[in-house]
């Protein structure tokens, strides 16, 4: 079985983050990531908040300067989904599909998945018209209706991304307002190919072999119509990935690992970094500091045990 010092689970910028720092200190750093490194910076395309990249950074090149400073300090990078973590005395085993992996300290950075809306004909028409993911999914739909569902940055953000190709983009969002920081309103509300449609749910998804259009029920009328829709982009919250870590590390009654502010949790020399822990600010910023004071955390855990 390989042995390391610190496992990093998650890719993402809170485990490349952790990454720099745990191999910087001279610790033999595993980063293991299920699908490529970068995590959600994959998902969007441009950044205009992390300091130093100011004139909107594509988000792949951040990603890719994170993943060549964490390789710089020697940390290496094993593409294997992580399913379990145990305690063997001294020792956490972590099971993959690949392998099994034997550390002393894991700093646990998996990040988020967005919710299902939990509608009839969303599990049927995924890949179909139903997407989670703007920057994949958008180019399918040139010159096409798209709606998205949501009501936070993330869905203003997106549908800002989706008049690139949409024809018009319809927000559903269930509230009279949105969540949303203040300019991404103004933006939505003076763009001129969105159109809000508010106080409303999408009821079921239809279609046959594609999407075709959506149910949507006025909460206030309690009216019910029929749209015709093309796409349906879904951004309505945010799951964590800890599913592997349940009975094992305390989570909180979302799923998010509570942690101190040193980033251990409740399981003595395993440490959360990123937007799985219980916190407000769920950013690149905030991901990335996290993965340093846990990868700083875990030197302390390691120098404590020599
Ligand atoms: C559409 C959108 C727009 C955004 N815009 C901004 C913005 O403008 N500015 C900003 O600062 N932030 C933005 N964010 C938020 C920011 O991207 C996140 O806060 C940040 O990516 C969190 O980093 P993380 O490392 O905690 O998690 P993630 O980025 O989610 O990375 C987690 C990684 O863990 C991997 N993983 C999961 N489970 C396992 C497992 N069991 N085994 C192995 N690997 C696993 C995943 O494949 C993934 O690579 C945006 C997010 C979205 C979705």
């Amino acid at each position: 079985m390989k042995e390391f010092d610190v496992a990093i689970i998650g890719g993402g910028p809170a485990g490349l983050g952790a990454a720099i720092y745990s191999g910087r200190a001279m610790l033999k750093t595993v980063l293991f990531d299920k699908f490529g490194t970068g995590g959600q910076l994959n998902s969007y395309e441009k950044i205009a908040n992390y300091p130093g990249f100011f004139e909107d950074t594509p988000t792949y090149k951040l990603s890719e300067s994170l993943l060549a400073h964490a390789q710089r300090f020697g940390t290496e990078i094993i593409y294997d989904e992580i399913t379990s973590i145990s305690d063997d005395g001294e020792w956490k085993i972590l099971k993959g599909f690949a392998d099994s992996y034997r550390v002393h300290a894991s700093i646990v950075a998996t990040g988020v998945r967005y919710k299902n809306l939990g509608v009839e004909g969303e599990e049927r028409l995924r890949g179909r018209g139903v997407s989670y993911c703007a920057t994949c999914d958008g180019p399918f739909f040139v010159g096409k209706n798209i709606v998205v569902v949501g009501g936070g940055d993330s869905a203003l953000q997106e549908a800002q991304h989706l008049t690139q190709f949409g024809r018009e983009v319809t927000i559903i969002h269930r509230r009279d307002e949105f969540r949303a920081y203040p300019d991404l309103r103004e933006m939505v509300q003076k763009h001129p190919k969105i159109k809000c449609l508010m106080n409303s749910t999408v009821q079921s998804i239809e279609g046959k072999d594609f999407v075709e259009g959506i149910i949507v029920k006025n909460v206030v009328t309690g009216e019910v119509s029929k749209m015709k829709t093309d796409a349906v982009f879904i951004f309505v919250g945010l799951q964590p990935n800890t599913e592997f870590l349940s009975g094992y590390a305390d989570l909180d009654d979302y799923g998010y690992v509570k942690t101190r502010e040193d980033m251990s949790t409740s399981k003595k020399g395993v440490f959360a970094a990123g937007d799985i822990r219980v916190k407000d600010v769920r950013q690149v910023i905030t991901a990335v500091s996290d993965g340093a004071i846990a990868a700083q955390s875990a030197w302390k855990y390691m120098s404590c045990r020599k």
